[in-house]
């Protein structure tokens, strides 16, 4: 621990804000800012978990003073602060202009500027929290949404972390059975064990298909549903639109992993994000394509996991109405049709509508007022029990939402069909404990621990070998 550096970094947002904090963390945290810090009490004086008023004050070579800012000085000392080391936290006032200024003035003073993600990686280091916690940590500051926060909460409080050791425990138990049959086969037999081992595979096979059975769950928690809005001009898509957005407007992101500046509009539907497609071009309907409505339905179609179908039932059914079906049919997507303008006397004919509609049984039509803000929650039901498998417990349940989990389950999985192919070929044991242990050094990869960090541990600590 001792070889880690000190380091610091502004650890609030870096826009204008009531309170802006520096966080110090190493084995001369401590130290550096006593340097820095003029109060009532010097920072090493001070009690771990205690605060105290006081200036951070840039003291030059000929022994001029200035002050920087006024400032609440916070010290958590190791092991028990978040990265394990000797932390210090200053409450600055909250300008990017003055925060740069005091981080500049303990980079002066000794302190490394902290790379991304830094302060996270020194806690997983100093062995406080495992890979899942880590990325679950991300994931809350990332979260959208209520049901993303609880599934990061749940990971954080290491939900899935000791589900993969409970898997984890028995392959190694096997492998070292394994190993110490051919080691000493006089006191351990191997009669029966593949049969043994290939129903227990199956138990641990399903666990593993649980898990990744809740990652598509997962990803639409996290990144919620991408929704498409289509239909004719003046259907009303547009106020849809606002509808979905409500109270709770326009959060705008930049998403990773998608083109640099499109910028994505998320709502909120009870709990359920809906990731909006192209808001843009909803509003924007000076375009002559989008005019027509046709081309732009088709590429949004292309990108959604959902499509919002919004016809007008004040008119009647157009071409562009069947046009826009007929779009919606070629692609194999969720589809919710709303008929708009119920406040209005309804004129379109619903049972043609139905009956275009009905080549999949799982389409569903739902009548809405978007001026009046009717039929929001009969939506969000409708996409509930379209995406989400049974009731949605995210204290409790263990989502997996990262895309490095889901393929290291996949890597464990095939690995142990493997075993169960070498059990059913009959092959010698030796052979099973090869892919056990790819497994078991999959799964390791999703809390962060590597092979050698236990596996001769865990065998001469769980075997009493008795020699
Ligand atoms: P878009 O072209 O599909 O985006 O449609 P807009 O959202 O711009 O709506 C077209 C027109 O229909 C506007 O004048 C809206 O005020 C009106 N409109 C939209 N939804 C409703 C509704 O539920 N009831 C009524 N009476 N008018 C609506």
């Amino acid at each position: 621990m001792d070889s880690r550096d000190t380091i610091c970094a502004v650890a609030t947002g870096l826009g204008r804000t009531g309170i802006g904090i520096v966080r110090v963390s190493g084995k001369d945290a401590i130290k550096i800012c006593d340097q820095v810090f003029e109060g009532k009490k010097k920072i090493s004086e001070m009690p771990t978990y205690t605060a105290a008023f006081g200036n951070i004050v840039d003291v030059s070579a000929d022994g001029k003073k200035e002050i920087i800012d006024e400032t609440v000085a916070l010290v958590m000392k190791g092991p028990h602060s978040y990265t394990t080391e000797d932390t210090v936290e200053f409450d600055c006032h909250g300008g990017p202009f003055l925060l740069g200024k005091v981080v500049d003035l303990l980079i002066r003073s000794g302190v490394r500027a902290a790379e991304p993600g830094e302060f996270t990686k020194r806690a997983y280091l100093g062995g406080r929290i495992d890979m899942t916690e880590a990325e679950a940590v991300m994931d809350i500051i990332n979260a959208e949404n209520d049901m993303a926060l609880k599934s990061s909460l749940s990971q954080l409080r290491g939900g899935l972390k000791e589900k993969i050791e409970e898997i984890r425990e028995k392959i190694i138990y096997n492998t070292a059975y394994i190993e110490s049959a051919l080691d000493d086969p006089e006191n351990y037999s191997l009669d029966g064990f593949p049969e043994r081992l290939d129903k227990e595979l199956d138990g641990t096979l399903s666990e593993i298909e649980n898990l990744l059975s809740t990652s598509e769950d997962g990803r639409l928690i996290k990144e919620g549903i991408s929704t498409a809005i289509i239909g004719r001009p003046n259907a009303g898509k547009s106020s849809v639109l606002n509808m979905l957005l409500g109270e709770e407007r326009a959060i705008v992101t930049n998403i990773e992993g998608t083109t640099r500046d499109t910028l994505e509009e998320y709502a909120n539907l009870n709990g359920v994000t809906l990731r909006l497609i192209d808001t843009a071009g909803i509003r924007n309907t000076d375009d002559i394509v989008e005019k027509i409505g046709v081309d732009k339905a088709k590429e949004n179609i292309e990108s959604a996991d959902l499509i919002l179908f919004i016809v007008d039932g004040a008119v009647p059914l157009n071409d562009n109405d069947r046009e826009i079906i007929k779009k919606i049919k070629e692609n194999d997507k969720n589809v919710i049709t709303l008929i708009n303008k119920t406040d209005l006397d309804s004129v379109m004919d619903k049972e043609e509508l139905r009956s275009l509609i009905s080549f999949k049984e799982d389409n569903k039509i739902l009548e809405i007022s978007a001026k009046e803000g009717t039929g929001k929650d009969e939506l969000s039901h409708l996409i509930r029990d379209m995406f989400f498998s049974g009731d949605i417990d995210y204290n409790s349940e263990i989502y997996i939402t990262s895309k490095r989990h889901r393929q290291a389950l996949y890597d464990a999985k095939n690995s142990l069909l493997k075993v169960k192919e070498s059990i059913a070929l009959s092959m010698s044991e030796d052979f099973f404990t090869t892919d056990l242990m790819a497994a078991y050094e999959s799964l390791g990869l999703i809390i962060g621990v590597t092979l050698e960090d236990d596996l001769a541990d865990k065998i001469f600590e769980s075997f009493c070998m008795g020699k």
